[in-house]
């Protein structure tokens, strides 16, 4: 007696082999059958009339390290397809963390992924966990709808065994190397999932001090990947120095992107591990990520296991007047922020309002790291500057482009950037693309999920909650990539699949699924291809203490199984929790 009997699915192995029509078996949070016609009784059935069926997807690039321990609804990648994150990505995390010591880590995570501090400090059970293998052992009590692997992080290590030192970046002593690895090795063979790092000046505290260990000198992270040699396993993260530009306006980064290459490649070697490291497009270098790629290939063929980590589209930062935009460290704007919406619109549009406003310039915010210090004084790029509802396909063309707007309306940018924050019912989301975007196309992005070293990430699901919303890239890897693109080639389904299932799972030694092969865990998508889409995105105010992020939904999911229990169904969540923490081994 089956579990759960799929009929007349579309299957779509997850290896990457050809889509066939068929059925699938599920039984005791197991694939028992797959592949034609299966007959067997079953406790339910469900008629897939054609409908994909794939492994659900391996999401390994979150941050929901603080979110894991109130939540059990992992929104918003359950509602994606998403079956496993893996969180604690670019060196934040909340541990070790000794007492005393969460604000740091508070400070740490705000800044650096923008989760609402007052949420962390409210939603999280402080005290539950002080070492890294006891943080394991808390989420191992939780449920999800998802499975939760997490990586342990640079910053509250280097923290917890520097403490002040560690803080401010200055160089680790030979017992500082040995205490650091010590813990790390420990947290590796607890459970861990690998060790991630941040080397951008971009990555900062809300104080302004950047992440823990962004300039750890080479005996430093060689220390730490050699603690993954010593455990055996875990997978080495990285956000190399340089990787979104060379950050004049934040005193220039200290390594260029190419000897960053060549440390990861000796990283790697050394330790026996992979290493995976986020790859993008930017426009001050905007052919760099080819070379970069053309490096790895050698490197590879030379004994390291070098992975680059590609995005599905450009990386935008959304602006509206409820979250974020480049107005809201002006003096007059600063004087009507606590208003209501409706309020604040209508002084919003008073011309006096507007004029003084644009004549003024930005006061900061005394907390150097704030977002809103981050987006107000980020250059105004009009050229990459979109309305969101004109860009459902993130490929849109230059002339519908802010400057392109503009100027055909012969208005200076800021004042028409102005006037559409405050137009409709001021609810009007507007992006902001910063990488990935130099050429007005997506060809860049389909080579670099064309190319056989990289494997694809960076969703950042659960952090920069209202200012980044990529949660949604698996679903967009569906509508935008394999079925909707119009301006240039697409990507086959079976590989888009297979790099979003098998190839993550693998990487991060999750054997134990990514497929559809008998004996592999029931993880599993029903997706009606013809009806998938993104629903409008929105302001929601769910988090600890009120805070807010923007979801943005997705329809098209029938059903989606996590260890063979259906936590998804015509998409809405049964309220199943069967996800659990998901260790190394
Ligand atoms: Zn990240």
């Amino acid at each position: 007696m089956y579990d759960t009997l799929i009929k007349g699915a579309t299957l779509v192995d997850g290896l990457g082999g050809p889509a066939v029509t068929g059925d699938l078996a599920i039984a005791g949070g197991r694939i028992a059958a797959v592949g034609g016609r299966i007959t067997g009784a079953a406790r339910e059935t469900l008629d897939a009339g054609g409908a994909l069926a794939t492994p659900a997807w391996v999401d390994i690039h979150t941050h929901y390290d603080g979110q894991v321990t109130w939540d059990g609804a992992m929104e918003p990648s359950a509602s994606h397809g998403v079956g496993t994150v893996v969180m604690g990505n670019c060196g934040v995390g909340f541990a070790p963390v000794a007492p005393g010591d969460e604000v740091t880590l508070i400070e740490l995570m705000e800044g650096v992924e923008d989760i609402p501090g007052t949420a962390l400090h409210e939603g999280m059970p402080w005290g539950a966990w002080t070492s890294y293998p006891e943080y394991l052992d808390f989420l191992a009590t939780r449920e999800y709808a998802l499975d939760v692997g997490s990586l342990m992080a640079h910053g509250p290590v280097r923290n917890h065994v520097m403490g002040e030192r560690g803080r401010r970046n200055q160089a680790a002593s030979a017992d500082d190397l040995r205490a650091m690895a010590a813990l790390v090795t420990e947290g590796v063979r607890a459970g861990a999932l690998g060790f991630s790092t941040s080397r951008i000046l971009g990555h900062r505290a809300v104080r302004g001090e950047p992440v823990p260990g962004t300039f750890a000198a080479d005996d430093e992270v060689l220390a730490l990947a050699g603690a993954l040699k010593r455990a055996g396993r875990g997978v080495f993260q990285m956000i190399p120095s340089s990787t979104i530009g060379s950050a004049p306006q934040l005193g220039g980064e200290r390594h260029s992107l190419l000897s960053e290459v060549e440390l990861m490649a000796r990283l790697s070697r050394e330790s026996g591990r992979p290493l995976t490291f986020t790859l993008m497009q930017v426009d001050e270098w905007k052919d760099l990520w080819r070379e970069v790629l053309e490096r790895v290939a050698v490197l590879n063929r030379d004994g390291a296991r070098l992975y680059p980590q590609v995005g599905v589209r450009p990386t935008a930062i959304v602006m509206s007047l409820d979250t974020y935009h480049s107005f809201m460290r002006r003096p007059s704007y600063l004087a009507l922020r606590e208003l209501p919406l409706a309020r604040r619109l209508e002084q919003l549009r008073r011309p006096e309002v507007k004029a003084a406003i644009l004549a003024e310039s930005n006061v900061a915010h005394e907390l150097p790291g704030k977002m809103e210090n981050v987006v107000a004084f980020a250059r105004a790029n009009y050229p990459q500057t979109f309305a969101l509802a004109d860009i459902d396909d993130c490929e849109p063309l230059a002339s519908r482009s802010f400057a392109a707007l503009a100027a055909a309306a012969g208005q200076p940018e800021e004042a028409f950037l102005y006037d559409f924050l405050v137009g409709g019912e001021g609810r009007d989301f507007v992006v902001r693309f910063f990488t990935n975007y130099s050429e007005y196309n997506h060809d860049a992005l389909h080579e670099m999920q064309m190319n056989d070293l990289t494997v694809s990430g960076l969703s950042d699901a659960g952090a920069h909650v209202s200012v980044i919303f990529d949660a949604v890239a698996p679903t967009f890897l569906l509508t935008h990539w394999v079925r909707d693109r119009q301006r240039g080639p697409r990507l086959p389904l079976e590989r888009v699949v297979h790099r979003q299932t098998q190839r993550n799972a693998q990487l991060f030694g999750l054997h134990d699924r990514g497929s559809l092969e008998v004996g592999k865990r029931a993880d599993v998508n029903v997706i009606d291809m013809a009806r998938l889409s993104l629903g409008p995105l929105a302001l929601h105010r769910d988090l600890p203490a009120g805070g807010a992020r923007l979801l943005q939904p997705a329809r098209g999911y029938v059903a989606t199984y996590v260890n063979g229990v259906r936590t998804r169904h015509f998409d809405r969540d049964t309220g199943a929790r069967p996800g659990r923490l998901v260790r190394s081994r």
